[in-house]
């Protein structure tokens, strides 16, 4: 891992949190929320501190895949994050409704997420998970500049489509010196339940060949699977609650990596 030490946060609401790590992805649609609520838990189990905050303003996801309703408190000029799976999250979609947060410009978009990164009393933490938006535009940008990021984490499905724009985030992380951990290759192969086949329905191995290429680490597979998709669609995300699963072990083994 990326030392802590090295990017120490500047904002004063990000000063006890020891590691921020940002999961991001060329295109939506990739699983990176899944990605990133399970590693948020992953890191969890393994005796850490962990917040998710999830900056996909254009699309949050954090309130449906941790099963979060309601509004979170506020205490002193802080919003205190909301709790599930003992996390500590914070989203936009806890604040406004996800019709409005999708017609924001980017520059309302810019500051609505700096407020959220100034303004949440986070307290102690370990690590803090960033659910990027997708893609590389200005709010990318500007969260990969404002915030104190010790790395980052790129999830891509192993298409040619999906990985042309997973290399420019890559290029984007280094463009702004945040150093790439590692890329996550998600929806990477299928076995039939029923008879056990193999298909590999958006090819296969992609992504690590990609990692190979651009110097950076590959930190493994996570199979498509119905259990992933329900657990996390209905806000029991399969880390949190099926722990022993073969689906919960893969992501374990990459919070083990990052
Ligand atoms: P993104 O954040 O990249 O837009 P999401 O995490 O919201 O992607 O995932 C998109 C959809 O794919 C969701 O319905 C999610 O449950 C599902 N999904 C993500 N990863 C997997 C997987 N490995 N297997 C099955 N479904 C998945």
């Amino acid at each position: 891992a990326a030392s802590p030490e090295a990017r120490r946060p500047s904002l004063a609401s990000l000063e006890n949190v020891r590691f921020i790590v940002a999961v991001g992805s060329g295109k939506g649609g990739v699983g990176k929320s899944t990605t990133s609520v399970n590693l948020a838990l992953g890191l969890a189990a393994q005796g850490w501190r962990v917040g998710l905050l999830d900056a996909d303003i254009y699309g949050p996801s954090a309130p449906r895949l941790l099963g979060l309703t309601g509004k979170p408190e506020v205490a002193g000029q802080k919003l205190v994050p909301m709790e599930a799976h003992g996390l500590k999250a914070m989203s936009i979609g806890f604040l406004v409704n996800e019709n409005e947060a999708m017609i924001w410009r980017g520059p309302m978009a810019t500051q609505a997420l700096t407020q959220m990164l100034g303004e949440v009393a986070w307290g102690e933490l370990d690590a803090l998970v960033v659910d990027m938006p997708p893609g590389t535009g200005d709010v990318q940008l500007t969260m990969a500049q404002q915030v104190p990021l010790a790395g980052a984490v790129i999830v891509s499905t192993p298409q040619d489509l999906a990985l042309i724009d997973a290399r420019r985030a890559v290029a984007m992380f280094r463009k702004v010196e945040i150093p790439v951990l590692g890329i996550i290759e998600n929806m990477s192969y299928f076995i039939c339940p029923r008879c056990g086949e193999r298909s590999e329905i958006f090819a296969h191995g992609g992504a690590r060949r990609d990692a190979e290429a651009l110097g950076v680490p590959f930190l493994g597979e996570i199979p498509l699977e119905a259990r992933i998709r329900e657990t996390s669609d209905s806000g029991r995300p399969v880390v949190a609650t099926d722990a022993q699963s073969p689906q919960a072990g893969a992501y374990l083994a990459l919070a083990a990596k990052v």
